[in-house]
């Protein structure tokens, strides 16, 4: 066997993919669990990649004419409870607030005081606060649709918590609209589903499966939900995204009500849709290496890192001279209409560490600048998309003319090499035998990367679906939207199923 080379991250991913994950994270420093349990901190690296996922997505919101709005952090218990299946889907998971105030408990520690009449729920989701505003800023049909989103922060209290996956606070976008029919609402569902699925793709280079989820994993008092499902690196799908189509469920809760054409009055027909910061752990996840973060240019904070060399206070000067030149050229650039961005790394630090900090924190082009490459009005580049140690000398011009299109090359080389693995790691799968065998581990106590993605039949039957979840901890992540027909046998029960769905384990 070939001699492992030595790693920047310390497990690989084959050692211990999920250690090696929280060192990623830590490597590019991105984020750290805080002292609120449960709750993290997202750190300006992190957060600038969520800056970027926020500027691309809203914008692509607006274009499909959507406008932003805010609504409060707090919901009357009395609201919640109107609805009675969202209840009892998040009942679990809330943080309530029953005080207002503290005063001296005669300790020299605080007591709460101030009791609420009605107890508030910190929001871990919005459809009943937004249906309340909705039911008032809806009459007539002339005012649908009604087309908001809010950018927010929701609470779901987790007893297991990771970084970006799972945290009892998190980051998000949730949009709410508000339709005259059936129709205009499914359409609006399966508009924001492509968004996302296009963003994903686009942005984050993440090939992505759009499916409608099963009866078991749809949103509580949603009558159909829909999801984009990614493959991670260790064969498991993440979540990435939902749309749901909430049917006239919570018009009816909040009373959102209008008068039709005819003069009559109708319920409006409601949607909902969000993706949270958990997209920044798929995107570590799905194109991380052993040497740290992979960053797509179009998300990356920034797009080249300078590190200057130099041994001397002249060669600092003549060195840092022809970056500012560089960067005066730099400056001209567009890619996809942004700046370029970039970094200059002067830190009092050797150049080899410096180079690998901006490889663990997954910048798509590194550029290494020293006496020698000056007089040849030449520069060092490394790509993030290559190994580390593949690098290659190129004129200042060339560099500069070449940037937009080596940034896109790197998008592209990132994408399909996700798509790739998804396409290795997906198959159909017929037999019962082989389905249980391809979702075991071969060693039980620590178990390695194994599965993928199964494209098996179901016969629909929410048993069947639950047998294979209690045997093998595998579900149904979506029924493919494209999937054609296709008869065949359930994988668990063997009765007749027309559609084959992706069976997967998942985060
Ligand atoms: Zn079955």
């Amino acid at each position: 066997m070939a001699k492992q080379r030595k790693t920047a991250i310390n497990p690989r991913r084959d050692e211990d993919y999920s250690s090696w994950y929280q060192e990623v994270v830590k490597a590019a420093d991105m984020a750290e669990s805080s002292d609120v349990r449960g709750c993290m901190v997202i750190k300006p690296w992190g957060y600038a990649i969520w800056e970027n996922i926020q500027k691309n997505l809203d914008a692509m919101f607006k274009e499909t004419g959507h406008v932003n709005a805010y609504f409060p952090l707090f919901i009357p218990k009395s609201f919640f409870e109107k609805e009675a299946e969202h209840v009892e889907g998040f009942a679990k998971e809330c943080a309530v607030v029953t005080h207002t105030r503290l005063e001296d408990d005669g300790n020299g520690g605080l007591k709460p005081a101030g009791k609420l009449t009605e107890e508030l729920i910190v929001r871990p989701t919005s459809e009943t606060i937004i249906g309340a505003s909705f039911s008032k800023w809806v009459n007539s049909y002339r005012d649908l649709p009604l087309l908001i989103n809010q950018w927010a922060n929701v609470v779901r209290w987790e007893m297991r918590t990771r970084l970006f996956l799972r945290t009892t606070e998190f980051l998000w976008q949730e949009g709410h609209t508000a339709h005259e029919t059936k129709k205009d609402a499914l359409e609006e569902t399966f508009k924001m589903l492509n968004v996302y699925a296009e963003f994903a793709e686009k942005y984050l280079a993440m090939p992505v499966i759009m499916g409608e989820k099963t009866e078991s994993e749809r949103f509580p008092g949603a009558l159909s939900t829909f999801s984009i499902e990614a493959m991670m690196q260790d064969k498991k799908a993440l979540q990435s995204g939902t749309s749901h189509f909430l049917g006239l469920n919570f018009a009816k809760a909040s009373n959102i009500k209008f008068q039709n054409k005819d003069g009559k009055e109708e319920y409006a027909w409601t949607t909902s849709w969000g993706v949270s910061t958990r997209l920044i752990g798929a995107l570590i996840m799905a194109h991380s290496d052993d040497d740290g973060l992979v960053l797509p240019p179009k998300i990356a904070p920034s797009h080249v890192a300078i590190v200057p060399i130099y041994r001397t206070d002249e060669e600092r000067v003549k060195v840092m001279g022809f970056i500012d030149n560089l960067i005066s050229k730099l400056k001209r650039l567009r890619y996809h209409e942004e700046k370029i961005r970039y970094q200059i790394d002067d830190r009092d630090m050797r150049g080899g560490e410096k180079l690998w900090d901006w490889i663990k924190k997954g910048v798509p082009v590194r550029l290494e600048i020293g006496p020698r490459d000056i007089e040849n009005n030449s520069i060092f580049m490394g790509r993030r998309d290559k190994d580390a140690k593949d690098k290659s000398g190129l004129k200042v011009d060339d560099f500069v003319n070449n940037l937009t299109n080596i940034l896109d090359e790197i998008q592209q080389n990132i994408f399909d090499k996700a798509l790739n693995f998804r396409s290795e790691n997906s198959i159909d799968i017929d037999d019962k035998d082989e389905f249980y065998k391809f979702f075991t581990p071969k060693n039980k106590n620590n178990p390695e990367i194994h599965g993928g993605f199964a494209m098996s039949h179901w016969c629909g039957n929410p048993e069947c679906e639950e047998k294979i979840k209690d045997d093998l901890k595998v579900t149904i992540r979506c029924i493919p939207i494209d999937e054609k027909e296709d008869t065949g046998k359930c994988i668990s029960c063997g009765k007749e199923s027309k559609k084959r769905v992706v069976f997967a384990k998942a985060y």
